[in-house]
């Protein structure tokens, strides 16, 4: 985690230094330093216009002339008088009155973009709306310049200026007499009305200012309060630290360890309601919203239309509508995915990341930046509490909670005492028939199936593969069918028929004939939930079957239609990849089945184990949380394995000890801090030379404190028509790591058509 870093105390005196309460004065000459919409790691001065006369607060959204157009930007705060001789533009004009970026949320995305290393504009206008960077949006929706008297001028300004400037007198005598009014609607009525008014504006006679135009609706109210029930004696004591840590009004960061079931989120709806009561704002950060319907509806029952949810599939005016609710207080409680962590809402005072191991909060892509390490750094800046939550912390936050950075408040049970699933482990080796190996469900995983359904309970199939089979081999000389743009070999469905590649998109019908030997005819192999599916329906034909996956969820409110059927209870199966494993709360599961536990394990990653461990933990959590009692099998070519063991006996924190001393024996995080450099480029020669150059500079600049690793070939060799290469840096510190990716982005300049990724704390290593 980032936090100690003594930037971001420098980046706090600066912001105190500079005159940000009282905005920038406005005579013309006055500089503004502004972040411009572009992946331009500079930033860039503009002179403040004139009819600005209150001139320009930090964290405002501007449109300035930029290259041969325009662009949308944000203020950061006034610039130095630049050399002489530099030929300045104005800002075009102030896009919204309000600042866009509040004081701590501006800092936090600053302090973000030096450390991911990322072009300040882009990690900016990334917590916005998309709207906001569209040059010329905004004129009608966003906002409208309003004419106002300016304080203490009455009818007598009138007289003096009767005689001698009748048009601006004509104006000031109908702002007078009729209150404020829109500047393009006074331009309509009186030919020359806005220069009259910049005049009156430059005299100090009349204020001119953009203010937001009539809001969408607001959703109807809902009854707050409902579905609260009474804390169990560990939910009392973990809310009594939070309540604590929030009414102390301080930065605190909480680790709440929480094994399946033990009522988490009650906790983080009581944190939130106290928040409330103090008047302050709270975010609820999710994995995945789309796949937390059910969390998302018990937040939005118990605090109504205070809540804002920020759904991925919200359209740009929607999203911007929410956006404004919560920029002005109306809605206090943002809930979210990883983009969440900037809603910009006042007074913040408590950010909860749920499921805080869940990788999907790190992007790897773009801008690589982490929701979850991202909501400690704002957390601090506004001095707010926050809860990171999960049943199988990240390694990292189980180092922090050890080392005493992080309080570590525990609910050990579940509520009610009911008891944790228990889970079988079943050794595929062991089946021996041909036949019955090819299958998903081993016999005594049908078994249970079977006893499950009789009994009108819910099973819940876990593949972390989709498609039908793995891979189409050829009979005649083995090769399998690979992807045209992608190292990787294509997938069959039956779903879309054909091949498919899972990293690029490809499709290809299944071919008749090999296409490298030409004779030899198709096999197929492997197992996906598509046949995880077929298979269920064919052996139990009375079985009702839902599937979830990204190819049966496709489409806004897919995920949540399928798994609202299934809690209702009008499927019995749900067969799934991940996206079953992921905290959901459905009382009538009492079987879990992990079809193949051993698929991420033998990734190239160094937390395969780890990520491993939480996923068969998580999914072995969504069984037998209501009355009756759950169980799980997992079925495993390696029941030897550590994470099957202790999977099997519950044991996450002897895990995590085993774990934590071998990522610090073998230097990985949290032992030491991670920087991946991957280079990669359509011509493979050009990208291996990217790669050796880079190698070169990041050994030279790292010296003897940073062990460079590569360059080595990606694990993911090429995606999309790109040969991909990488490095890895690993340092003690991570202003190492900043340093010797600094002087990479400074020396080395990638041929055209290179892309360059520098991954701080990355998380993808593929
Ligand atoms: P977790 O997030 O820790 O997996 P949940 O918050 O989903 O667990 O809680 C599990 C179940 O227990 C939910 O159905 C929830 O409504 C219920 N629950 C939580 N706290 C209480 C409580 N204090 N009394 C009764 N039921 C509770
Ligand atoms: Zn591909």
């Amino acid at each position: 985690m980032p936090l100690r870093s003594t930037r971001l105390r420098r980046r706090e005196n600066d912001r105190t230094s500079l005159p940000s309460a009282q905005g920038v004065t406005s005579s013309p000459r006055t500089l503004v330093q502004v972040a411009v919409a572009a992946p331009l790691r500079r930033l860039f001065t503009y002179l403040v216009p004139e009819e600005l006369p209150a001139g320009l607060q930090p964290g405002q959204l501007v449109e300035v002339p930029f290259g041969r157009g325009r662009a949308r930007g944000v203020v950061l705060g006034p610039a130095a008088t630049p050399e002489p001789g530099l030929e300045l533009k104005a800002v075009d004009r102030l896009v919204e009155p309000e600042p866009v970026l509040p004081g701590p949320l501006l800092a936090t995305l600053r302090w973000a973009a030096d450390y991911y290393l990322v072009p300040p504009g882009e990690m900016l206008f990334a917590a916005l709306p998309p709207l906001f960077r569209q040059v010329g949006a905004g004129s009608g929706e966003l906002a409208v310049l309003v004419a106002r008297v300016a304080e203490g001028v009455g009818p007598e300004a009138l007289a003096g200026l009767a005689g001698r400037a009748p048009l601006q007198a004509r104006l000031l005598g109908a702002l007078v007499q009729g209150g404020p009014a829109e500047v393009a609607r006074l331009e309509a009525e009186l030919a020359g009305a806005r220069e009259g008014l910049r005049a009156l504006a430059h005299k100090g006679l009349v204020r001119l200012e953009r203010e937001p135009r009539a809001r969408a609706p607001v959703p109807a109210d809902l009854p707050e309060g409902a579905g609260a029930v009474s804390p169990t004696p560990d939910q009392v004591r973990a809310l009594a630290e939070i309540h604590a840590a929030l009414d102390g009004g301080e930065f605190v960061t909480c680790l709440l360890h929480g094994v399946t079931g033990s009522g988490k989120t009650e906790v983080y709806l009581r944190a939130i309601a106290r928040a409330l009561s103090q008047d302050r704002g709270a975010v609820l950060l999710v994995p995945e919203i789309a796949l937390t319907p059910l969390l998302t509806q018990r937040v939005t029952a118990r605090f109504g239309a205070q809540v804002a949810v920020l759904h991925s599939g919200l359209g740009a005016g929607e999203r911007q509508d929410e956006w404004r609710r919560l920029r002005r207080g109306q809605a206090r409680v943002a809930v979210g995915a990883r983009s969440a962590v900037f809603a910009p809402v006042p007074r913040l005072g408590l950010i909860i990341v749920d499921e805080e191991h869940d990788p999907s909060y790190k992007q790897s892509e773009r801008l690589p930046y982490h929701g979850r390490d991202l909501a400690l750094v704002r957390a601090r800046q506004e001095g707010a509490v926050a809860v990171l939550g999960s049943a199988t912390p990240s390694l990292e936050s189980c180092a922090h909670a050890r080392g005493g950075r992080y309080r570590l408040l525990r609910l050990p049970e579940r509520v009610h005492q009911r008891p944790l699933p228990e889970i079988e482990v079943v050794d595929l080796r062991e089946v021996l028939d041909p036949l019955e190996r090819a299958h998903a469900l081993s016999p005594r995983l049908a078994e249970l199936v079977a006893a499950t359904l009789d009994r009108g309970e819910q099973a819940i199939l876990f593949l972390n593969r989709r498609g039908y089979s793995s891979f189409a081999l050829c009979k005649d000389c083995g090769e399998a069918v690979r992807c045209a743009n992608c190292s990787v070999t294509l997938t069959h469905h039956l779903q879309g028929g054909g091949l498919r590649c899972h990293y690029c998109g490809a499709l290809q019908p299944l071919p008749e004939r090999c296409p490298s030997c030409k004779r030899g005819r198709m096999q197929l192999f492997g197992l996906g939930t598509e046949k995880c599916e077929a298979e269920v329906r064919r052996r139990f034909p009375g079985a009702r079957v839902l599937r979830l996956d990204s190819d049966s969820a496709t489409g806004r409110g897919a995920v949540a239609e399928i798994l609202g059927r299934f809690a209702r209870g009008e499927a019995d199966v749900l067969v799934g990849t991940q996206m079953v494993t992921k905290g959901h709360d459905i009382p009538g599961v009492t079987l879990v089945g992990v079809v193949l536990a051993d698929l991420g394990l033998h990734l190239p990653d160094f937390r395969a184990a780890e990520r491993t461990l939480q996923l068969l933990l998580q999914v072995a959590g969504r069984a037998g949380r209501g009355d009756r009692p759950g169980q799980v099998v997992v079925q495993t070519f390696l029941p030897q394995h550590e994470c099957v063991v202790l999977a099997r006996e519950n044991r996450f924190d002897d895990f995590v000890e085993h774990e934590l001393a071998r990522r610090l024996a073998l230097g990985y995080p949290p032992g030491r801090r991670l920087l991946l450099v991957r280079a990669s480029h359509a011509d493979p020669a050009k990208a291996a030379a990217l790669a050796r150059r880079l190698a070169e500079v990041l050994r030279a600049e790292g010296g003897a404190r940073c062990q460079v690793l590569g360059p080595a070939v990606s694990p993911l060799a090429r995606l999309r028509g790109r040969y991909r290469w990488q490095l890895l840096v690993k340092c003690p510190r991570v202003e190492d790591l900043q340093r010797v990716a600094g002087a990479a982005l400074r020396r080395v300049s990638p041929p055209a058509g290179a892309k360059l990724l520098f991954d701080v704390d990355p998380v993808d290593m593929l």
